[in-house]
């Protein structure tokens, strides 16, 4: 079978992988709830994972990665992968944003300044770049008052 492109390729691929993935997890149900509706394939212990992207793999490989996984729904995969993140440091942008974990303390409100002064350079920057005009110096302002 040829494709005509590399994006039909790729569709192709990409629904046969969902199909795939969609028998997979016809029978199955949530570890925690039980429910059957929008599954998900869980690696129970994520520092054992190789790859999510299992379903064009080879049923033998397939069912090896699977057998380190159990099925939650959208909602108890992501209440789990939550949990399991690592808080992160004091004085770091994700500190001071997360959602649960969210800091306002010194060291987290001055990451966020620096982060916003950085935004803004960029912002400042992004805009010399648009005014300048070919064969100006970055900067240069043009001479009004020669005379
Ligand atoms: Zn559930
Ligand atoms: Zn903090």
């Amino acid at each position: 079978m040829t494709y005509a492109t590399r994006s039909q390729q790729q569709k192709y691929q990409r629904e046969w992988c969902a199909k795939r993935r969609a028998s997979y997890l016809a029978d199955k149900s949530c570890a925690i709830c039980g429910t059957t509706q929008s599954l998900e394939v869980d690696h129970v212990d994520p520092g054992q994972k190789v790859s999510h992207r299992i379903w064009s793999w080879s049923a033998e490989r397939r069912s090896a990665e699977l057998a380190k996984c159990q099925i939650l729904c959208t909602q108890h995969h992501k209440e789990k992968t939550r949990a399991q993140r690592p808080i992160p440091e004091h004085g770091t942008l994700s500190r001071y944003k997360s959602k649960i974990h969210g800091c306002k303390c010194d060291a987290c409100r001055k990451a966020n300044a620096e982060h916003k002064a950085y935004k803004v350079a960029q912002q400042k920057a992004a805009e010399a770049e648009i005014i300048q005009l070919p064969g100006q110096l970055p900067g240069q302002l043009p001479l009004f008052d020669a005379a």
